[in-house]
């Protein structure tokens, strides 16, 4: 778990590391993956720093409510929504989670597989 000081994600959100935006409003940020998993791969994120679902609380219900409901948006701008994408939320160790600051990663612009890896 990372604090926000040093959370790679907090400092895309702060402008230290730069990003390029999707999408943006006062709950959350979308930006482009920087080593893309699909031709389309878009990270959404909370302005909030929260470490991993393992750390969501109930008052996070309406930034996570807002994240689901933003990424399928954003799928609908990107054009992939019509043949379908896939949201995916890695959590902890065994959900190879790197990044210690929740994020819906929305891929799609392929066929993806399933199961996952
Ligand atoms: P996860 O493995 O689920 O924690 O996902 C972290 C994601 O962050 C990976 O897909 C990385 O490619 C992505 N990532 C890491 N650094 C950056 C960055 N500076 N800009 C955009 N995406 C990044």
């Amino acid at each position: 778990m990372s604090e926000a000081s040093d959370c790679l994600f907090c400092k895309i959100l702060a402008g230290e590391i730069p990003s390029e935006t999707v999408y943006s409003d006062e709950l959350i940020y979308a930006f482009r993956d920087i080593n893309p998993q699909a031709p389309t791969h878009i990270l959404v994120i909370p302005r909030k720093h929260i470490s991993s679902m393992n750390e969501a609380a109930a008052e996070d219900e309406a930034v996570l409510g807002q994240l689901l409901l933003s990424g399928a948006r954003i799928a609908e701008q990107e054009g992939i929504a019509a043949d379908g994408f896939r949201y995916a939320i890695n959590t902890g160790e065994h959900g190879s989670q790197s990044v210690h600051h929740i994020h819906l990663h929305v891929l799609g612009g392929r066929q993806l597989g399933w199961p996952p890896g």
